[in-house]
């Protein structure tokens, strides 16, 4: 059995509680012998600017490049609101997404059946919902130069963010939707606005031509990212798999997470270009809320959305696609069996503290798929 390099930053706020209860869960695979771990541990975000006043450090990005994976938490918090912000907290995942090359990130939106009440939309809208959201990650507007505050010296400024798009960045991702939705519902919807926008315009160019050239086989249809927004509200069902872009990715996800009834229920991945060689990827796995300041040390925080990065590991990183079935199956049996955190409360009468959503997990983990 390969031992697998699995880097933890566990971050900032509730980042460091959540990340304990994967440890547990993994401590459960490596005792069932499905895989060995060896754990290395670093710091990012506020945490490491107060350790090293960097997002994160020269050595724990070492230690990133040589990892199989990185298991990320969450960073930020008020505490480093006055920091500069080329060092703010963010920066260091900004960092790492960079410098592994990370430019597909996963988002999964999977509506349990015991969760259907908690989403703000209806039972029937949700229920079963199972659609994957491929956000181009290294690119477009959080990246584009120029990027800056302009002083026009008649006592006004300007705020310049620039959105560029290359052709071979469009083609990497739309070629990751493509590949998913094959082993999927075969549907890929790509969001873009080239009713406004020239890249909306080239985006829309380079995914029909990939598709046509490589991908016949799989369902295309393009939607506006504004309609699509609303499309996702209307009726989420429709979609399979969605590829889009750096910002209306951002926006659209987080719109997804509440089709699933909370923050604290969505994993994700961010995945590299695969070696030539070796055919693996540089891959990062994160839960997609933040650290959450608000309930953060009281031991209220959701342990869902990381654990479902650690499968996420599994299956993306590992090709133990049966182990993150596994891990899948113990949460959806703890929420059946009525367990829920304050977030997924709904009319539940008592709610579990994070280690003891961990625990169950585990306990069911142990019993199989
Ligand atoms: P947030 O995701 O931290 O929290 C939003 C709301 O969801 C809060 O009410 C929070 O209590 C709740 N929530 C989030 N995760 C939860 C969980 N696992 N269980 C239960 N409830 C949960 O977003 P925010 O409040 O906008 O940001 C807080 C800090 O996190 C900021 O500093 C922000 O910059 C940072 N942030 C970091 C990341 C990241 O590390 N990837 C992402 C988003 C925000």
């Amino acid at each position: 059995m390969t031992t697998l390099k699995l880097l933890l930053l566990p971050g900032d706020g509730i980042g460091p509680e959540v990340m304990a209860e994967v440890e547990k869960v993994a401590a459960a695979v490596a005792e069932g012998g499905e895989a060995r771990f060896e754990f290395e541990r670093g710091l990012v975000g506020g945490c490491a600017y107060d350790a090293h006043g960097k997002a994160i450090s020269e050595s724990d990005m070492a230690l990133a490049k040589a990892a199989d994976a990185v298991l990320f938490g969450a960073v930020g918090g008020p505490k480093w609101d006055p920091v500069p912000y080329d060092v703010r907290p963010e920066a260091g995942l900004l960092r790492l997404r960079k410098d592994l090359g990370l430019f597909a990130n996963l988002r999964p939106a999977i509506c349990y059946p015991a969760l259907a009440d908690a989403s703000s939309l209806k039972r029937e809208v949700v229920e079963g919902l199972d659609i994957m959201i491929v956000r181009e990650l290294t690119g477009g507007v959080y990246f584009g130069e120029p990027k800056e505050i302009r002083d026009l010296g008649n006592g006004q400024k300007r705020g310049i963010d620039t959105q560029v798009y290359d052709t071979y960045e469009i083609e990497r991702i739309a070629r990751v939707a493509f590949d998913l939705a094959r082993k999927r519902r075969n549907k890929v919807t790509s969001g873009e606005k080239r009713n406004v926008m020239k890249t909306g315009v080239l985006w829309h160019e380079v995914v029909t031509a990939v598709h046509a050239r490589e991908f016949k086989d799989v369902t295309l249809e393009h939607q506006l990212a504004d309609a699509l927004a609303m499309q996702l509200v209307r009726w989420p069902k429709q979609f399979d798999v969605i590829v889009t872009d750096n910002l209306f990715g951002d926006v659209l996800s987080d719109i997804a997470a509440m089709l699933t009834g909370s923050l604290g229920m969505l994993p994700s991945a961010s995945l590299g270009e695969a070696d030539a060689v070796t055919g693996k990827r540089r891959a990062l796995y994160e839960p997609v809320h933040g650290s959450a300041p608000d309930i953060a040390g009281k031991g209220l925080a959701n342990p869902i959305a990381m654990i479902g990065s650690l499968a996420m590991a599994m299956r993306y990183s590992f090709g133990l696609g049966a182990t993150a079935d596994r891990i899948e199956a113990a949460i959806a049996r703890t929420l059946a069996a009525g367990l829920r955190t304050a977030d997924i409360r709904g009319d539940a009468r008592s709610v579990v503290s994070t280690a003891q959503m961990g625990d169950s997990i585990v306990a069911e983990y142990r019993k199989g798929a």
